[in-house]
């Protein structure tokens, strides 16, 4: 046994560990068929039983067995440890390079026995895809059938796509499905299932840096303000800094002096810019956020005449993601670009209360330890630390800092020179799309080559390129955050990447072409005969069978839902692919020595990020499975991180021991201050989430009752009409209410009247003109429905003289449009109501207590308002 339990959690695992190792014994020696039968009798005995534990071993000894049949890799221990720990719903802490993909098809084939289905939830579209191809071998193998969900995909795929047993997607495609599915008007819209188990990949990126914002999905809004933002980005070039306003970058905010307001209402000729008929505080401050917080090539970018952000911790470009209340279109009027409209919120959901609806949640990480409190409070989720398959080599070294960006910059390209020359790949980290820029040109000048990965798009696409190359001989990537998550840099290359390219190009060119040229594959008989046999044969077959390449396309760029016709050739195409790669894997081999001999891959930081995490995923980029590597990091002292979070004490310090420019400073009393710098920027982004996440939670007990009744609605074909239904719920409320309050008995006659006509007031009229003695209540009741239902009767014979399935949509659509209306009209209202209770001070009260309260009535007045709106809406109708 390896020295697996230094740490006493996993001792318990030993045993069973034992157990799949001692099953493994026995399923080595049955053939193919009999492994997947094995399998058919697992889940027939679930069936029985319906209990997981106690076939895991057998399912896990099966998994590992599928894999070293298809992939050829077989689960270390450890990696057992790690499947197991993600079954507990726990989180696996596994460095980076030990393989959490693989990890992960453990637990995903024991769950997707109960056919409920399994998700894992990756970060972006390129790993679900990679994945879901690596992986997916060893589901087919089982008899499992996978999906994937990109962001290309069509309703229709989406749902065949989700009922897989295994599916892999984005976090971004699934939040945005699930609130999609809560707008749908007809259950073929619904795409996902009820939610069963879920892995997500790199946890802690997505349930704590993207949790940082909600997933928000809207519609455009006619907004007439547009002007507005343009006055507004001229108004504030009247302004001049620390005079009129002063700009607080640690709390990104801008502070707006008494001379300040009296300029800008000058120039808008305006006397109050908090009227509230004409607002125009909100414009103004965000032009002066637009100009002085954000910048472009750092927190956006402009493409095709529009701003798009760039996601802080992945360096990725949100193209959905709108900055909300107006920040967006001041950012426009700034770049000068057209101004699309504001967009109204038609659903939204924070990550946390999403992930929160799986009844098993779990995930894995190289990074989870250090959040771990917020994993517990927040998920209820424990992190355990699996040790490493082998011990890790890498040695960061300790930072560096230069007096300022200039000595730093050059000093890191000087570097990046030398280290070259000794041709050792080298991976340089960017915290911005406008630095790897920067930095690109300075070794162009140093004639020095280089690949860059930023979120431009011309780059992106060629993303699944440059990582592969990353870790080859004389290699410089520059890259920003982009590349820290997910992406395996092997040294002397990555060989199921360059396959995967290849045997894409091969099949693209020989479609294009139609007839399919033997010179295109003359020059893979110099790699390797049988490639090139193997490639003879698969050539021959398609002439022969004219079957479309486009099958096997399909096949290698991802798994869509195949015919029984194709499906040998997919079989063929992986034994190829393995074959290939095989030959790669042994060409590269050679290169991955030779790298190993001179340190491996060499990662350079250019400043530390806000989150130590962060850092650590970049340094995890080298030393992958116990190679060499190092890491080390290039700071400044007006680095934004040391000019905010320093501290003066700090500044004083190391200007006097830096003699002279060009030699840095290397203590431990500075990496101490750099660590406190980060815990602290760290605990406050920890008090957003936790705000609103708090704030969320109301909303989300509020959304769940929303979107419960809605989708009864969705699912109820044939039903009573609603209109009769919603008009008799009206008239309840009035009648138990008419004794209460005469205001409000006026107010219900007026709404009945709208709704239901004259007729129906004057008989309320009638009777409220007679005295109580004269009737008594349950008369009035029994007199009122009858009369209601007359009235309706009469509405709906005029109505059904268009045929009863006219009716039935009419309603139906109707009901939908009301539901959804109101609820996005209480979305705005919720939005309003916590800025008003965040910003407003309310003496001792403490303003959660304060919004509870007030979200509470305005949910429970929701249904009221619903009822009045629909028949309002029915009774209107006018069919012609
Ligand atoms: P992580 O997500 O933990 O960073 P990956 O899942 O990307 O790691 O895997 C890193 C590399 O390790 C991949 O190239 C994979 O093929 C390899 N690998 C994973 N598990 C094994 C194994 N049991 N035996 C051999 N290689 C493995
Ligand atoms: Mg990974």
């Amino acid at each position: 046994m390896l020295k697996l339990f230094s740490n006493p959690n996993l001792k318990k695992y030993q045993e069973i560990i034992s157990e799949i190792n001692t099953l493994e014994e026995n399923l080595k020696t049955l053939n193919d068929n009999e492994l997947r039968r094995e399998n058919e009798m697992i889940k027939h005995e679930f069936k029985k039983e319906q209990n997981l534990s106690n076939l895991l071993p057998r399912s896990f000894a099966l998994t590992r067995e599928a894999s070293k049949r298809t992939l050829g890799l077989r689960h270390f221990d450890v990696q057992i440890i790690g499947g197991l720990v993600l079954n507990e719903k726990k989180i696996a802490e596994m460095k980076t390079g030990e393989g959490k993909t693989l990890v992960a098809t453990l637990p995903a084939v024991l769950n997707a026995i109960s056919g409920k289905g399994v998700h894992i939830v990756t970060v972006n579209d390129y790993l679900a895809k990679r994945d879901q191809l690596s992986m997916g071998q060893i589901y087919r193998f089982l008899s499992f059938n996978t999906g994937l969900i990109n962001e290309n995909s069509t309703t229709l795929e989406r749902k065949k796509n989700y009922n897989a047993d295994i599916t892999y997607v984005t976090n971004h495609e699934l939040s945005f499905d699930f609130l999609r599915d809560n707008i749908a008007t007809e259950i073929e819209q619904i795409v996902l299932r009820p939610f069963n188990y879920c892995i997500i990949d790199e946890i802690d990126s997505i349930l704590i840096d993207e949790a940082q914002t909600p997933v928000i999905l809207t519609e455009n809004n006619q907004d007439l303000s547009i002007q507005k933002y343009i006055i507004a980005e001229e108004a504030i070039k009247y302004l001049t800094l620390n005079k009129h306003y002063e700009i607080d970058e640690k709390n990104q905010n801008i502070i707006l002096n008494e001379t300040g307001y009296k300029v800008v209402e000058q120039a808008i000729k305006r006397d109050n810019l908090y009227d509230v008929r004409d607002p125009w505080i909100a414009y103004i401050m965000n032009a002066l956020k637009a100009n002085h917080l954000y910048y472009k090539d750092i927190h956006y970018i402009i493409q095709n005449n529009r701003i798009i952000s760039v996601d802080e911790f992945t360096g990725r470009l949100m193209i959905d993601r709108r900055w909300g209340d107006g920040l967006h279109q001041a950012l426009e009027a700034k770049e000068n670009i057209p101004i699309r409209p504001s967009s109204q919120t038609v659903a939204s959901i924070s990550y946390q209360n999403f992930f929160l609806m799986y009844p098993k949640l779990t995930g894995m990480t190289g990074t989870g330890k250090t959040a771990e409190v917020e994993f517990e409070k927040i998920y209820d989720l424990k992190v355990e630390i699996i040790p490493p398959y082998r011990t890790n080599k890498r040695i960061d070294l300790p930072d560096l800092i230069y007096k300022n960006q200039f000595t730093k910059w050059t000093a890191i390209t000087q570097f990046c020179r030398k280290i070259f020359l000794t041709n050792q790949p080298i991976l340089v980290g960017t915290k911005t799309v406008e630095k790897s820029e920067m930095l690109g040109q300075l070794l162009k000048e140093f004639k020095l080559p280089y690949q860059l990965l930023n979120a431009k798009p011309e780059n992106v696409r060629r993303e699944a390129e440059i990582i592969a190359q990353a870790g080859k001989l004389k290699t410089i990537t520059i890259s920003t955050n982009m590349a820290g998550r997910g992406t395996d840099i092997i040294l002397g290359g990555n060989s199921f990447s360059k396959v995967q390219k290849e045997l894409y190009n091969f099949l693209t060119i020989s479609r294009k072409s139609k007839k399919i040229s033997k010179n295109l594959i003359i020059q893979y008989k110099d790699i390797s005969q049988q490639l090139y046999n193997c490639l003879i044969i698969l050539l021959t077959d398609l002439e022969f069978l004219k079957l479309p390449s486009i099958y096997l396309l399909q096949t290698v760029q991802q798994n869509s839902q195949r015919s029984i016709s194709s499906l040998y050739y997919e079989r063929y195409i992986q034994l190829m692919f393995n074959k290939w790669n095989k030959y790669y894997y042994k060409h590269y081999k050679q290169e991955n020595s030779i790298i190993k001999n001179i340190g491996g891959l060499y990662v350079i930081g250019t400043e530390r990020n806000d989150s130590l995490r962060v850092d650590n995923q970049l340094r995890g980029r080298c030393g992958r499975q116990g190679d060499p590597g190092k890491s080390l990091f290039f700071l400044s002292l007006d680095d934004t991180l040391l000019r905010l979070f320093g501290g003066t004490k700090f500044q004083t310090f190391v200007k006097t021991q830096l003699e002279e420019d060009e030699i840095p400073l290397q203590s431990t009393f500075l990496a101490k201050t750099l660590n406190k710098a980060q815990k602290q920027i760290e605990e406050r982004a920890y008090t957003t989430r936790k705000t609103l996440f708090d704030y969320d939670q109301i909303l989300n007990q509020q959304r769940t009752i929303a979107y419960f009744e809605r989708n009864e609605m969705v699912n109820q074909s044939s039903h009573k009409s609603l209109a009769f239904t919603y008009g008799e719920q009206v008239l309840k409320t009035y009648l138990n209410k008419m004794q209460e309050n005469s205001y409000f008995i006026e107010y219900t006659i007026n709404i009945l009247e709208e709704i239901f006509g004259k007729e129906l007031e004057l008989k309320i009229f009638h009777l409220m003109s007679l005295t109580t003695e004269e009737f008594d209540l349950t008369e009035i009741k029994c007199y009122f429905v009858h009369e209601f239902w007359l009235i309706c009767q009469k509405k709906f014979n005029e109505i059904l003289l268009y045929g009863n399935d006219i009716f039935k949509n009419i309603e139906r659509e109707q009901t939908f449009r009301g539901i959804d209306q109101i609820w996005k009209e209480h979305l705005d209202k919720i939005i309003l109501l916590r800025n008003a209770v965040i910003w407003q001070s309310y003496g001792q009260k403490n303003p959660l207590t304060e919004y509870k309260r007030q979200a509470y009535e305005t949910f429970s007045n929701r249904k009221e308002i619903f009822l009045y709106y629909t028949l309002y809406i029915l009774f209107k109708t006018n069919l012609e």
